[in-house]
């Protein structure tokens, strides 16, 4: 997986974040419009425990089986024409896909939204290859232009204002001039891209599900893109991650209805394709190859880890739409391919602890993001043992060692806790001189730079005002 992560990277990048007024209105705007209308299709949907439930089930029904399935989906996609092919790594499905194309004498690449194809680098190795890259889906052609990372599994051009398309786009398509209006501005892509569709040799793309009983890839899009993508080149290489597996259409239609519901507070995307191989004799278009790369990437090393319930994920991004800590700080803080509370499991679970080590501790542990996921991923109980590996790694600093390990020593001896308490109460309360929240707090100023330390109520501790029987 590609990670740009250091410790100084989030920090640098999630300071730079909070002091950009235009970000925090789009993230504040997008992430409540999301939510709500996630919200509004639950209840409409009115079945969401039961659907949640049957989705949890079938993605951990897969992952405990899921050597039977690979297999069965391996014969199926065979049988219905298309090459199977197995990447142990990114960089090893990077070069059968370039190789692929190569064999394709391919001079345009056509490309739909596929977060596996960000995660292994697929972008770069084809550009170092040497391929005319077109990103098809609208916000991704946004992040091509200004040579940017997607911030947001869905929503990939997040972090851009209009005014900002305006000028990539005028700088980039032609006639070159400048729109203002949203509509224009997508009716030029629109007329740049359809002659790169055209102009094509292979089509690369990511798949939402691939379904075992059938050998079908089913991609899920707003726009189109991925149809044209698929049908229109002479190739159609498909790359995506093992854990896509679905037993049947039966349970990608479960699965379907809750990925959309949490995306977008949809009850379906606006385009639902199931691709089940190359074109057919009598078949009046489609491709005349069709290759599926299934990347491992570490998936099957995690598969008897504690960690492995995020392998369920369908990346629909509401635990990211809900997530404070995103909401504050955007995409491009997490260093990774992937954002929120997924991106702050997955990334180390994948990639690095070592780099990485930020992300789980840069969550409140609200739980939100449990609340929402529709396959019923307990993500913050996965950050837990994330922290507790770091910890157990010696990967924290040692100033916040000795601080957890004096406090750890203190909270197990009552005796010692209870005076400690009271006496930090009454500290706190004599630094706030009567106000309710302390601007400065000595040894705490990473937490007052940016928000006020509430100061204890009056009273004395908790426990003193429990043994009272205040409320
Ligand atoms: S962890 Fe759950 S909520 Fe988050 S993207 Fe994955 S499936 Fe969606």
């Amino acid at each position: 997986m590609t990670v740009t992560y250091t410790s100084e990277h989030f920090k640098r990048e999630a300071r730079l974040a909070l002091d950009q007024p235009n970000l925090q209105r789009a993230l504040d705007r997008t992430t409540t419009l999301l939510q709500a209308r996630r919200a509004e299709a639950y209840r409409a949907f009115g079945e969401f425990d039961a659907a949640r439930a049957a989705g949890s089930r079938i993605k951990d029904h897969v992952l405990r089986h899921l050597d039977h399935y690979l297999e069965t989906f391996e014969a199926n996609a065979e049988a219905a024409g298309c090459k199977v092919h197995w990447a142990r790594d990114a960089d090893e499905a990077c070069r059968i896909t370039t190789e692929l194309c190569r064999r394709a004498e391919a001079k345009t690449v056509t490309r739909v939204k596929s977060m596996l194809g960000e995660e292994i680098g697929l972008p770069e190795a084809l550009d170092a290859a040497g391929f005319e890259r077109v990103e098809t889906d609208l916000a991704e052609h946004i992040n091509q232009l200004a040579g940017d990372r997607p911030s947001h599994i869905v929503i990939p051009a997040l972090h851009k204002t209009r005014e900002e398309v305006s000028d990539l786009f005028e700088r980039a398509h032609p006639p070159h001039r400048h729109i203002d209006d949203v509509a224009e501005l997508v009716e030029s892509a629109r007329t740049t891209l359809r002659e790169k569709y055209f102009a094509a040799e292979v089509g690369i793309s990511g798949a939402n599900f691939l379904v075992a009983d059938n050998g079908a890839v089913c991609t899920v899009t707003n726009e189109g893109n991925a149809e044209l993508t698929m049908q229109l080149p002479r190739v159609q290489i498909v790359t995506a991650g093992i854990e896509k597996l679905v037993p049947s259409m039966d349970h990608a239609g479960v699965l379907l209805r809750l990925l959309a519901r949490s995306a977008l507070g949809m009850e379906l995307t606006q385009y639902t394709t199931f691709l089940t191989g190359a074109k057919r004799p009598g078949d009046r278009d489609g491709p005349e190859e069709m290759h599926l790369v299934l990347v491992d990437a570490g998936r099957t090393e995690l598969l008897g880890d504690e960690l492995a319930p995020i392998l369920k994920c369908i990346r629909c991004a509401a635990c990211i739409n809900h997530c404070p800590v995103y909401g504050q700080i955007g995409g491009h803080a997490y260093g990774g391919v992937y954002q929120g509370p997924m991106g702050s499991v997955l990334t180390p679970a994948m990639a690095s602890l070592a780099k990485s080590k930020d992300l789980p501790h840069a969550c409140t542990l609200n739980g939100r993001c449990d609340e929402v996921c529709p396959v019923a991923i307990p993500l913050t109980g996965l950050m837990r043992t994330l922290r507790e590996r770091t910890w157990r790694q010696h990967l924290v600093d040692r100033p916040t060692r000795l601080g957890l390990g004096l406090w750890g020593a203190v909270v197990r001896r009552p005796a010692l806790y209870r005076p400690a308490s009271r006496l930090g109460v009454r500290a706190l309360r004599l630094l706030a001189r009567g106000r309710p929240a302390l601007r400065r707090l000595p040894g705490g100023g990473a937490w007052t730079r940016s928000r006020d330390f509430a100061a204890p109520p009056p009273g004395g501790t908790f426990m003193a005002r429990y043994r009272r029987g205040e409320r």
